[in-house]
């Protein structure tokens, strides 16, 4: 077996005496499509926040690529270590949120570019005909020189996953990136995402679309109240549950 790309064990996360996180464990291998569901509040956004370290936590491992970050302080100051690693997982695994959070004054080229050029250092030249090559897979290579201002959600959103790709990132982590979308304009981002699936890309999904999950995933995660409730291939989770909390979920949601 092949090294997981992102390994997550028994993860504890709490704010304050609030604990978010009731000891966590996701495996997502190269290639691997895991979808996260659950309610709203069980946890899974900070899930995806402390598994590419935006937020700390307070105890459990954390691997990427078979390497566990490094850890200092411990409970509520618990922090990454070692800053490199810490920036270097982060940009391995690029987020796409609910909220396409584009910069307004930039035009699209230019946002897809901003990270690549100036966190990563990458050449400019070389960034832009990637930047090109992505805005073109995910359909919107005619709208490079406009603002965000001026495209449909879906369209920001899929300018969102062109930068996300552009950072040529190991894994992608998507936070419901779909569900500030109108229906009409939702597919055109499934779409997105299931040819990202088919490519092979590596992607840890929290979505409220059940069949995005069901179309894509290989393995699903159903989160309640910081815990994993059940778990399995798309096919026993949506076609057989076997805990009431999912089954009721899943009546709930379709
Ligand atoms: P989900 O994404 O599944 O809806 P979240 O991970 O956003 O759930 O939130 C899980 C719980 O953590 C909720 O009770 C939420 O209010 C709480 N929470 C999330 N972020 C913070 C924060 N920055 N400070 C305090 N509580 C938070
Ligand atoms: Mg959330």
């Amino acid at each position: 077996m092949t090294t997981p790309v992102i390994q997550i064990k028994d993860l504890h996360k709490s704010y304050g005496a609030l604990e978010v996180l009731k000891g966590v464990d996701i495996v997502a291998g190269t290639g691997d499509v895991v979808s996260l569901i659950g309610s709203s509040g069980s946890g899974k956004s900070t899930l995806l926040r402390c598994t590419n370290l935006l937020e700390d936590s307070q105890s459990g491992e954390i691997l990427f690529d078979g390497e566990p970050v490094k850890w200092s302080g411990s409970g509520l100051n618990r922090r990454p270590a070692d800053r490199a690693q810490m920036i270097r997982i982060r940009t391995n695994l690029s987020m796409v949120f609910q909220q396409f959070n584009l910069w307004a004054h930039m035009t699209i080229l230019q946002n897809v570019m901003e990270a690549p050029v100036t966190v990563l250092g990458r050449d400019k030249a070389e960034v832009e005909a990637s930047a090109l090559k992505y805005l073109d897979k995910v359909g919107i290579g005619d709208k490079c020189d406009v603002y965000p201002a001026q495209l449909s959600g879906g369209q920001q959103q899929r300018a969102a996953i062109a930068r996300a790709l552009c950072m040529e990132p190991k894994a992608l982590l998507f936070d419901e990136p779909t569900s500030a979308l109108d229906p009409e304009l939702e597919q055109e981002v499934v779409r997105v995402i299931k040819d990202l699936a088919a490519e092979g890309r590596t992607m840890i999904i929290v979505t409220h679309d059940m069949r995005l999950a069901s179309d894509v995933s290989d393995h699903v995660v159903f989160l309640h109240q910081g815990k994993i409730e059940e778990e399995g291939p798309p096919e026993a989770v949506f076609k057989n549950p076997q805990t009431e909390r999912l089954k009721g979920f899943l009546s709930a949601t379709v």
